[in-house]
């Protein structure tokens, strides 16, 4: 239930929500992947193999039921049923042309990753059908994480069971929010019972590690309903909590609403208020048991309940991106795929090249790339990175981490550097100051 006001955008300390993104994602910027690096992706692929070297796949799904307001992924709410098979042969012939390259031939996945739009859009016969297509090409017994995102609304008990026969460890679920109206002014498809039959089915099935996401700052979020929100996610005792932050990038129709009324704010939360959020549901989960892993996660259990996907994308496993606008790393090479539906599948049936853009990184990219993602964990361990890269941390930035320690920022302990909370949860905007110059002023998610 919303017991107070709505909080309004922080205009005197011009810490409001603006269009744009804020969360860094990757690096270097996309803004410099490039037409002109794309044919290193296929010489990469017809190299010989790095043998068992890390690798995982990550699956796009790009239909959901209603565009949520705050989306800005490459969704669509329109395709028949003709459409999503179409699709769901296209991402097949373009694994099996990875599959059979001489790079990844012979590999086998450490991760597989369903994400979207919404996976658990599609029905249990044909996540059944895609999955096995899969196996076939690329056997899973390897695997140590298979993750997939649902949507609450689009799960019943039978499809359930059919995501949790197919292998499936880390199930995670967009919860956002318990507050129905809140949900309907967000554009949210799914209701608050639904998460609640949801959470009970998957629990029963037993799956290995349950997600479940919030955001803090959606449109009309309170003090009050907040902290009903995180009454209820202790209630329900997920294995994992994933709280974002709410960011308006250009592309999203909250955005859109803003610039046609000429508004310069987004009519959410300010970034103070998001971050103070953040900072109490972490205190309270704490409290009951679970501890904070990165910026935006708690785990009941740190031993049990790992995020492999995250942690193994984040140290630099190559992994192939399946479907329209997927993002992959390969060897070294950044790239994604195009961004059309029609686009998309009509590239896979002319047996062309699926690709819009790539970037071939340097050694140097590459660290700072993992530097700063690794930031995001809040604890950085400068052995892996003079072993990995050569490369002293405290040298390095010698400057930028004095200033860090002196404003309380930064605690340095024995090969390791750890974040305080509150750093923590500001540390998207520190990140930048870790670009190498020629990145630093460009947009970089
Ligand atoms: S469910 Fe997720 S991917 Fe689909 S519209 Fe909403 S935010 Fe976007």
């Amino acid at each position: 239930m919303i017991k107070d006001t709505f909080i309004k955008p922080d205009r005197e300390t011009k810490l409001e929500t603006k269009g744009g993104n804020y969360f860094v994602s990757n690096y270097p910027p996309f803004s410099f992947w490039n037409e002109e690096d794309l044919p290193c992706v296929e010489s990469m692929l017809n190299s010989p193999t790095p043998g068992s070297a890390p690798m995982g796949i990550y699956y796009h799904v790009p239909f959901c039921r209603k565009r949520c307001h705050f989306c800005y992924f490459r969704v669509y709410t329109d395709k028949n049923s003709s459409e999503v098979r179409r699709y769901l042969s296209a991402t097949m012939r373009e694994f099996e042309k990875y599959a059979d390259s001489p790079y990844l031939k012979g590999r086998m996945p450490k991760f597989v990753y369903f994400g979207g739009g919404t996976p658990s859009y599609l029905s249990a016969q044909q996540l059944t059908e895609l999955t096995n297509r899969m196996k076939d090409i690329m056997p899973w017994s390897e695997a140590e994480e298979v993750t997939f995102e649902c949507e609450p609304g689009t799960l019943s008990e039978k499809k359930l069971q059919a995501i949790k026969n197919f292998g499936v460890t880390r199930l995670s679920l967009g919860v956002e929010n318990f507050n129905d109206h809140i949900l309907e002014t967000n554009g949210r498809a799914h209701r608050s019972k639904e998460v609640f039959n949801a959470f009970k089915y998957a629990r029963s099935l037993g799956f290995e590690n349950l997600n479940l996401d919030l955001i803090a700052g959606m449109l009309g979020e309170t003090d009050g309903n907040w902290s009903d929100c995180i009454d209820r996610t202790i209630q329900l005792s997920p294995d994992c909590v994933t709280i974002y932050q709410m960011e308006v990038p250009f592309n999203t129709t909250i955005f859109k609403n803003m610039k046609e009324q000429g508004k310069i704010s987004a009519p959410v939360a300010d970034w103070p208020t998001k971050r103070r959020w953040v900072s109490e549901a972490f205190a309270r989960l704490e409290e009951a048991g679970y501890t904070i892993t990165s910026t935006c996660t708690a785990v009941k259990n740190p031993q049990k309940t790992k995020f492999i996907y995250r942690d193994r994308l984040w140290s630099g496993a190559d992994m192939v991106a399946l479907g329209v606008a997927s993002f992959g790393h390969l060897g070294g090479i950044h790239y994604q795929n195009l961004t059309h539906f029609d686009q998309y599948c009509q590239a896979m049936e002319d047996g062309a090249s699926t690709l819009r853009r790539a970037l071939l990184t340097t050694q140097e990219e590459r660290f700072i790339r993992e530097l700063i993602l690794q930031w995001k964990l809040g604890r950085v361990r400068p052995s892996y990175f003079l072993e990995k890269f050569g490369i002293q941390l405290h040298e390095r930035f010698s400057s930028i981490f004095e200033i860090w320690k002196k404003s309380g920022d930064l605690i340095v302990g024995e090969d390791e550097l750890v974040l305080s909370r509150d750093a923590l949860l500001r540390v998207d905007s520190k990140l930048h100051e870790l670009f190498l110059p020629q990145h630093r002023d460009s947009r970089y998610v």
